[in-house]
């Protein structure tokens, strides 16, 4: 028997209710093509974050790949290696990538002699932001803001609507004193729930941490989570009782201003923190919550999202 949502008095809508009405297949879990009407409510989420978003933000759209180098100092191999995605192509010149095609028009394996390229695919949003700002100099007191988005990759393959390998991320990236970082990871704490409750999706705010790689990863992931360092703001996707992060609000302290050195005026190591929108968890939520047919949402939710 599946449990009642209790701001919705009923329970969720099934995920295979409501996949037809989200995703076309692509024979690869977690890699989907998207219908119309699920676009038409990505977009109407774009439009409400960006109805919150800071005027002095600087919006930045970040394509899917990027440099691998960045990624490696930004210390994220040793975090989620098992979750990065790399871009690898045909090496061995002309004659190389002349045998490879050979060999799997005859049937053997194309594959042996790719290399890896200088991209890697994105895995979140923010990361291009950081070396960005730090090229342009000091920070100036009160900080900078940044509103950025891009198509993200995990490898994390999966049947459950809410896991994607392929999903889309929209951030507000704050950098700058220590206690303003603080303050602006508190204060959309305080202020996504709203959009939650806008769209009538039961909701609530938990301590989380990442799942950093391995034995050592663990106890990263445990100082993290006492630090409270990382909250996610979670909805019912697939189960009441276990409800999805759709959103996180993230501390990194003096991380990306050490590896990058970003300074402020007087030459202190800036902090940097990031609130992060889930685009496809979220619209997710919204189907789970309000059924496959956007016709049938309550008048406000549709309001909302000016569909
Ligand atoms: P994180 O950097 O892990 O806090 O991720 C930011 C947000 O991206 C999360 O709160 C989710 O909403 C979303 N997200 C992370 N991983 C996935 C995934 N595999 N599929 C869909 N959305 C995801
Ligand atoms: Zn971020």
């Amino acid at each position: 028997m599946s449990v009642a949502d209790p701001r919705l008095g009923r329970p969720l809508a099934a995920p295979e209710k409501i996949f037809d009405a989200m995703f076309r297949p692509t024979g690869v879990d977690g890699v989907y093509g998207r219908s119309g009407a699920y676009e038409a409510v990505i977009e109407g989420l774009g439009a409400l974050i960006t109805g919150m978003r800071d005027e002095r933000a600087e919006v930045v759209r970040f394509p899917p790949v990027v440099s691998r180098a960045l990624i490696e100092k930004s210390g994220y191999l040793k975090s989620f290696p098992n979750l990065l995605g790399c871009v690898c192509a045909l090496g061995g010149g002309e004659r190389g990538i002349g045998a490879a095609v050979e060999r799997f028009e005859a049937g053997g394996d194309w594959t042996e002699t790719l290399e890896a390229s200088d991209l890697v695919l994105a895995p979140a949003a923010c990361y291009p932001v950081y070396p960005m700002a730090a090229k342009r100099g000091r920070v100036a007191k009160g900080g900078l803001i940044f509103d950025v988005a891009s198509d993200c990759f995990r490898r994390e393959p999966s049947k459950d609507i809410d896991r994607l390998q392929s999903f889309r991320m929209r951030e507000f990236v704050f950098i700058g004193a220590p206690e303003d970082a603080t303050a602006f990871r508190e204060a959309w704490r305080a202020r996504a729930p709203r959009i939650a409750e806008t769209l009538g999706l039961s909701h609530r705010i938990e301590a989380a941490n990442d799942p950093f790689f391995g034995r050592g990863g663990a106890m990263v992931g445990r100082i993290q989570l006492e630090q409270q360092l990382k909250f996610e703001l979670v909805i019912p996707v697939r189960s009441v009782d276990k409800p999805t992060a759709c959103m996180s609000f993230n501390c990194h302290r003096d991380h990306f201003g050490e590896v990058w050195g970003l300074r402020g005026e007087d030459g202190e190591t800036m902090h940097t923190a990031c609130v992060a929108f889930g685009m496809d968890r979220l619209a997710a939520a919204l189907f789970a919550a309000h059924g496959p047919d956007i016709a049938d949402w309550p008048a406000p939710v549709r309001t909302a999202l000016s569909l």
